[in-house]
């Protein structure tokens, strides 16, 4: 089945906004088995717009536009498509119950261009729109199927994946099912990885295995096709176990959830408390730690100390280390660790010294170079780092590594 997908709207020729709506429906509509053979982008300009769908349903089976379908003047997409099928616009009556009944939920006075998000071509097919009121619209002629989505993302997707997919399936009969499970790993590179691994990428075929180099570590996708999610799910079994008993010690989490998550959900568990003395990193670890609902259980309290003199005053670094061995340098993320962990009574402390770049670098001091010190019932210990990239990617991948440090 070939597929066209349309987005319209001014703003996305002008660069105003990112096209996210193509990139979501492409790659889920790959998964089930369809063909994108080409995007368009066309503006809200009722002639040309004609002529992108005319052209479209030309060219492929299955044509689906997104935006456009609002109260305003500009939103003209159901418009076209009803004048290229022939047909009148009827009001859709469900979807026009949902809208009266919003307003008079919310005691919003409804204005007379409200009632034209509810017309439909009459005949259509219709999805009701769960997030807003514009209802999307699926129009069937001569073999080709022309399709109508909201344009707002959160509504797009949600209508994409409650009704336009099932809707897709059942039409061209499509039976299989595409799972993945992620496998998110931190601390190994990604050839080292591969080539503990590379055994079972090569003779994969169902499920297939994939490695993707994110800020975050390297990630493994394994995909599996199968008849449904269950069967899906227990041919990536054995080949799951099979990556963890070879490199398990990395795998920090599944399915993409954050470290933070992961730590936190670990530190409630042992009910340990944990502060931060944060040098280059900011507060970004304390910012990502307490990104976690219910994080005041662990997190106590953390010091910026950006400047030298923060650090000797409040956490007690010696002048006399950071005269001799510098701000940046193992002794004196050690005494942060220590010295947070002393001034918030927390069990656990973490002290980052570092150089995130792009100044204040020396040929013994490279931009990149992170010291990072965790203390707790185990003693004190300092692992030293060297990040690549630019500073905020430097700040983010100490903070990531600090959280594996407090993991394990
Ligand atoms: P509305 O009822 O909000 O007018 P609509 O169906 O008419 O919805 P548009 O007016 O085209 O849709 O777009 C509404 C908003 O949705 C845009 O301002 C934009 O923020 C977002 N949007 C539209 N198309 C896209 C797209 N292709 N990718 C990402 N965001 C989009
Ligand atoms: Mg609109």
């Amino acid at each position: 089945m070939r597929v066209e997908l349309i987005t319209t709207g001014s703003e996305l020729l002008l660069g105003q906004i990112v096209n996210t709506n193509s990139a979501y429906m492409a790659s889920h509509l790959n998964d089930i088995g369809f063909d994108v053979l080409y995007q368009t982008t066309v503006g809200d300009n009722y002639d040309r717009m004609k002529t992108v769908i005319k052209n479209a349903l030309e060219r492929a089976d299955i044509v689906i536009t997104t935006g456009g379908l609002g109260p305003t003047q500009g939103d003209i997409t159901k418009y076209v498509c009803a004048e290229i099928m022939g047909k009148t616009m009827v009001t859709h009556a469900e979807s026009k119950k949902r809208m009266d009944d919003h307003f008079r939920e919310k005691n919003i006075e409804m204005t007379e261009n409200n009632s034209r998000q509810v017309l439909v071509p009459e005949s259509a097919h219709v999805f009701i729109n769960y997030n807003g009121i514009a209802p999307g619209i699926v129009q069937a002629c001569d073999e080709k199927v022309l399709i109508n989505l909201p344009g707002p993302p959160r509504e797009m997707k949600d209508m994409f994946d409650r009704s336009l997919k099932p809707f897709l399936r059942d039409k061209f009969g499509i039976k299989h099912v595409i799972h993945s499970v992620v496998l998110d790993t931190f601390d190994i590179g990604e050839s080292f990885l591969e080539t503990k691994i590379r055994d079972l990428i090569l003779k994969q075929y169902n499920p297939t295995l994939a490695l993707l180099v994110r800020p975050s570590g390297v990630i493994i996708r394994i995909t599996a096709k199968a008849d449904s999610v269950e069967e899906a799910k227990q041919l990536i079994q054995p080949v799951e176990e099979e990556i963890y008993s070879r490199v398990g010690q990395y795998v920090y989490a599944v399915d993409d959830e954050p470290m933070e998550n992961v730590v936190g959900r670990l530190l409630a568990a042992k009910k340990i408390t944990v502060s931060c003395a944060e040098s280059c990193t900011g507060g970004l670890l304390t910012s990502r730690l307490t990104d976690i609902a219910g994080s005041s259980e662990y997190v106590t309290g953390s010091i910026v100390s950006y400047s030298n003199l923060v650090k000797v005053k409040h956490l007690h670094v010696p002048e006399s280390i950071l005269a001799e061995k510098g701000a940046v340098s193992e002794e004196t993320a050690r005494y942060m660790a220590e010295g947070v962990a002393k001034c918030m009574g927390t069990d656990i402390g973490v002290g980052i010294t570092g150089i995130a770049g792009p100044g204040g670098a020396t040929e013994q001091k490279p931009v990149g170079l992170v010291y990072i010190s965790v203390t707790g019932d185990r003693g004190t210990y300092v692992v030293k780092n060297l990040f690549s990239g630019k500073r905020e990617e430097i700040k983010y991948r100490a903070t990531q590594k600090a959280l594996n440090m407090i993991r394990l």
